[in-house]
């Protein structure tokens, strides 16, 4: 079993950011990352641009240039791997942590390919990894996706983009560009209100002039090879159907916060339990970091404003080892 001061789980951004701060207080770390470096990232829309300007994205003070001021996928995955070569992040790709338990030194943190002893686990699983399911008959079929990649895919084909948040709003506008035939599938009565705000009027005058079809107030009750049924305020409708993107959402892995021991609210938001000023939940000496920190509250924090848990989290560790002499 191999031993370190501390476990972080999770290669994202936030789990870089913890990283690197680690390094400057000369801890023993390592990351476990289930995928590739910046897992969640590589995994996003192809040609996607971030609302944030790239200062906003930047951890360990490292400078993100980009050639407009909001960066795309590409280049976030350029710069996130960079920081992580530069400094030379220890980082154990496709290594999934399966469990944390308490030990005598801290912890034993059990992979999928080790186990681990540290006296501190830092968690930063962000929240891209549990689709929300639509939970109707048909949804199993390969034609359907809730992970959007790339429009080209799409040309001439009957597309159905379920969802009004952004994700849904860009697969719509971008399919469509490149000539699927788009039809809208959105449960409330617009599009959302979070949508950025130089995206929503460009959807709203494609419906608006019908070249985007949209059904509001409804949800796809069932999907087949060729056709979906929908349920709208005037009952069902039949339309054809090659391919569904069902961009609903995310949901944080909360699960396994539970097990790990840590507390999570009884009402629907589960929010973990944890000290806003160190990060430390009730578990101690066990930490959380990023996305994960909002529960199921996944838009609320992200990449520009949780990179400061970093310095919150490594502040507090280097606080205890000072307590307890050991720096
Ligand atoms: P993640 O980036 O999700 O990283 C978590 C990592 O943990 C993943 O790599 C995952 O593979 C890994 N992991 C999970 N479980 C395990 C396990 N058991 N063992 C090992 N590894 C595990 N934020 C902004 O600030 N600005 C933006 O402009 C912006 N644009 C966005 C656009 C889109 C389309 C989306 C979907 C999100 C956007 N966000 C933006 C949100 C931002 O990407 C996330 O908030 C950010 O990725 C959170 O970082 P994180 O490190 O907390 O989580």
């Amino acid at each position: 079993m191999t031993s370190y001061d501390l476990v972080i789980i999770g290669g994202g951004p936030i789990g870089l950011a913890c990283a690197l701060e680690a390094r400057k207080a000369k801890l023993n770390y390592v990351i476990l990352e289930k995928g590739c470096l910046v897992n969640s990232l590589y995994h996003y829309p192809a040609n996607m641009t971030f609302f944030s300007t790239s200062e906003r994205l930047e951890i360990g003070n490292v400078p993100f240039v980009s050639n407009n001021n909001k960066p795309t996928r590409a280049e976030s995955l350029e710069y996130y791997r960079r920081v992580a070569q530069s400094h030379t992040l220890n980082i154990r790709l496709f290594e999934e942590v399966l469990s944390v338990k308490k030990s005598k030194k801290g912890f034993t943190v059990t992979s999928s390919k080790e186990r681990y002893s540290t006296s501190y686990v830092i968690i930063a699983t962000g929240f891209y990894d549990i689709p929300y399911q639509l939970n109707v008959p048909g949804e199993e079929l390969p034609k359907v996706t809730h992970y959007y990649k790339d429009p080209h895919f799409y040309a001439f084909q009957k597309v159905a983009v379920i969802g009004a948040q952004n994700s849904a709003v860009d697969a719509a506008l971008e399919t469509w560009r490149k000539g699927a035939d788009v039809t809208m599938i959105i449960r409330q009565s617009e599009i959302g209100q979070r949508v950025k705000y130089w995206v929503r009027p460009d959807i709203i005058n494609r419906i608006e002039e019908g070249s985007i079809k949209v059904y509001f107030n409804s949800q796809v009750s069932a999907i087949r090879e060729r056709e979906i049924d929908i349920q709208t305020p005037d009952g069902k409708v039949t339309i054809a159907n090659d391919w569904v993107l069902a961009l609903t959402g995310y949901e944080p892995n909360l699960e396994f916060l539970k097990v790990c021991g840590i507390r999570l609210s009884k009402d629907e938001v589960r929010q973990p339990e944890y000290d806003p000023k160190t990060q430390e939940t009730n578990v101690p000496g066990l930490y959380l970091a990023g996305v994960i920190c909002g529960g199921m509250n996944t838009h609320k924090l992200f990449i520009e404003n949780s990179r400061i848990h970093a310095e919150h989290i490594i502040k507090d560790i280097r606080r205890k080892d000072r307590v307890a002499g050991s720096i």
